[in-house]
């Protein structure tokens, strides 16, 4: 097994070591043959001799050799073994490399993004993508052992499962045992952390795939997204905000990511049009863009109704929340609509809405409201979330939760410009899967088997 990694050469000089690695560049300078080599720590320039000379770059190696510290004026201040070089004792070539169709050691920038994403194993061995890599589960770890110190518990729930409204189309998958069904998956785990509640865990965290059948666009994921959903029993609006920003200060600490506001600043949603003229605002100046400062903001007190198109009413956020406690008379009477505001805070970073939450509906006939306001009849309702009106029958908790995008805070954090950066095998922004070829056709008898027909579309 590998022991050392390419960075820790530094601290071997006059020892003989074992490295494992790809070659990132050769020079042949005729009887001596230079090459760096890399794992995803670093490089480290190895000296060979003639056998040197049938090597590739990106051919994976095994080196033993002797670690000499360079002459001053040889060092190399850029890279972190630039003080060391390995004289080579022993070469094995582990795998012969094909020409690779695009280049890996620059930043990929200028790439054609199709080709990247379909390489993406290969656009993942640069160190910018693996950098990135790192960060997301570095950030993931910190955000778990935060949670797990004030007693959160880690559950997964369904992926296969029936709709719940976030506002988005649902992908839906045909049942074979129940033919002409369909799952949905989840487009959050909204329900469930509710009912988790009712089961009375009190404090639920997952790092939730989500999915969403929206319309690509550049600013988004297309398809699947990761967010940190969590959900709290016997709390109100300011406990859940306290927590998730005391959640995200102890994060970028640890990061050693500035902040530019702490506590974040609170703004009420007509504050924020009135000032802003939207609700997802960026607060930093030039110079905090240039420090990598993060700004944070919270956004308070939306409309929970907005009239459809047709006339009626539909949510703004949530359906699951609660209005403010001032507002619940009217919720209850179909009263006064327009004006009532939802529990809803919006977590924003940077121009970008990074998240959001509410307190919910815990009694039955609060969520029942917010569905005839919507126009749903008893009927309706009862087909569609029956069994969320019925849980709540049973003595469910006071709650409320919140559900911070993890792909968007990490574009975020490092700067990049498409959310596509952070994600190692994200979709193309066309709907396709990296690498392998989903969405693709299926044989007949698989359709078949599911009792449905294909009809294309020429
Ligand atoms: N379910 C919401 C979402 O995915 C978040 C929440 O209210 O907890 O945006």
């Amino acid at each position: 097994m590998k022991e050392l990694s390419i960075e820790q050469t530094v601290n071997k000089v006059g020892e003989i070591v074992e490295l494992y690695g790809w070659v990132d560049t050769k020079r042949d300078h005729k009887k001596i043959v230079f090459i760096d080599l890399r794992d995803r720590t670093g490089t480290v320039q190895v000296v060979g001799g003639e056998e040197f000379k049938a090597l590739s770059e990106e051919d994976v190696v095994y080196i033993k050799g002797l670690v000499k510290k360079r002459p001053d004026k040889m060092a190399n201040p850029k890279i972190k073994t630039g003080s060391i070089e390995v004289e080579a004792k022993e070469l094995k070539i582990l795998n012969k490399t094909k020409t690779l169709p695009l280049p890996v050691n620059g930043d990929g920038h200028d790439i054609d993004e199709e080709v990247r994403l379909k390489y993406r194993y290969l656009d993942i061995r640069r160190s910018r993508m693996y950098k990135n890599l790192a960060l997301r589960s570095k950030f993931i770890n910190l955000i778990r052992q935060y949670l797990f110190g004030k007693d959160f518990l880690e559950i997964e729930t369904p992926i296969l499962s029936e709709t719940t409204p976030e506002g988005a189309r649902d992908f839906i998958v045909p049942s074979r045992l129940q033919l002409g069904k369909f799952y949905a998956l989840p487009q959050s785990p909204q329900q469930y952390k509710q009912l988790l509640m009712i089961g009375g865990v009190e404090k639920y965290f997952q790092i939730a795939r989500c999915f969403r059948d929206e319309d690509p666009r550049a600013d988004r994921a297309y398809g699947e997204f990761t967010q940190l959903d969590l959900e709290m029993s016997f709390v109100e609006r300011e406990d859940v905000m306290k927590l998730a920003e005391n959640l995200f200060i102890e994060v970028y600490e640890k990061l050693k990511v500035p902040i530019k506001q702490k506590s974040f600043p609170v703004f009420t949603y007509a504050e924020a049009i009135k000032r802003f003229g939207v609700d997802k605002f960026d607060l930093r100046t030039e110079e905090d863009k240039k420090n990598n400062v993060q700004a944070f903001a919270w956004v308070v007190d939306f409309p929970f109704f907005e009239k459809t198109t047709e006339g009626g009413w539909t949510f703004t956020h949530n359906p699951f929340s609660a209005p403010k406690p001032e507002f619940m008379k009217d919720l209850l009477e179909k009263k006064n609509i327009g004006n009532i505001l939802t529990t809803q805070y919006d977590l924003v970073c940077n121009g970008y809405e990074v998240g959001g939450g509410s307190i919910r509906n815990h009694t039955p006939e609060g969520l029942k409201a917010v569905f005839e306001i919507m126009g749903l009849d008893e009927a309706e309702i009862n087909l569609k979330f029956g069994h969320m009106i019925e849980a709540l029958g049973y003595g469910a908790p006071p709650h409320g939760g919140i559900a911070p995008g993890i792909d968007r805070l990490l574009t975020c954090i490092t700067g990049e410009t498409s959310i596509r950066e952070v994600i190692a095998m994200p979709m193309t922004s066309g709907g396709r899967t990296a690498i392998m070829k989903a969405p693709s056709v299926v044989k007949e008898e698989k359709l078949k088997e599911l009792g449905i027909k294909a009809i294309l579309k020429s």
